[in-house]
């Protein structure tokens, strides 16, 4: 089914990205916008060989999200989902939306 087979899963991508989001990307549910597959971002396909970090769609192989850091920036490019969906229902109250206290 795969060409590469050298990829991690999405959980090898938590810690670059909770560099950047107070919240557990990794957790969160995504839309492929390519395909249109729903998966939890832990699924995605995580290539850590290249200049920076490339998620990729489970299903599709699609770029979801790349990350790069380049001396004191971040570049992080997530045209390829749609959404993403958190449940932020085990956060503590000080770090819930507003509108859900
Ligand atoms: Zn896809």
């Amino acid at each position: 089914m795969t060409a590469h087979a050298n990829y991690l899963d999405g959980n090898a991508a938590a810690g670059e990205l909770s560099r950047i989001f107070a919240i557990d990307v990794t957790s969160a549910e995504g839309k492929c916008a390519h395909c249109g597959t729903i998966k939890r971002f832990a699924d995605a396909q995580i290539y850590m060989d290249a200049p920076g970090l490339v998620a990729r769609c489970v299903a599709c192989e699609h770029v979801l999200l790349r990350l790069v850091n380049i001396r004191q920036r971040t570049l992080l490019d997530v045209r390829g989902i749609t959404y993403l969906s958190f449940d932020t229902s085990a956060l503590s109250d000080s770090a819930k939306p507003a509108d859900s206290a």
